[in-house]
């Protein structure tokens, strides 16, 4: 299921991303959950996964923002959403949103 590569999705300020070419194929170190809201005891709304390292965190309508946490901390640029049926990604270096390629 995990796409293999990622486009920039139409219609944005730029068609280009230099940092797709980081994402990796990672696996979730907390499937189905946030890391550090378990940790901090705190609740989540909706799930991201790190494209470099397998960080599982959380959005930014959850009351701790973890995933844009993670990136100021490890500058980690790019992450997926780990939410079912959603296949998105987004680099925070270029505030762009990213879709699969299909193989
Ligand atoms: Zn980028
Ligand atoms: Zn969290
Ligand atoms: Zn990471």
């Amino acid at each position: 299921m995990p796409a293999s590569s990622y486009t920039v999705a139409e219609g944005q300020a730029q068609d280009s991303c230099e940092h797709i070419a980081q994402v990796a194929t990672v696996e979730p170190s907390t499937p189905g959950q946030c890391e550090d809201c378990i940790r901090e005891g705190s609740r989540w709304v909706h799930l991201r996964l790190c494209l470099s390292c397998g960080h599982m965190g959380c959005c930014d309508n959850s009351p701790r923002r973890h995933a844009t946490a993670h990136w100021h901390a490890s500058r980690h640029p790019v992450i997926r959403s780990a939410e079912p049926g959603e296949e998105w990604a987004w680099c925070y270096p270029d505030e762009l949103m990213l879709v699969p390629i299909e193989v």
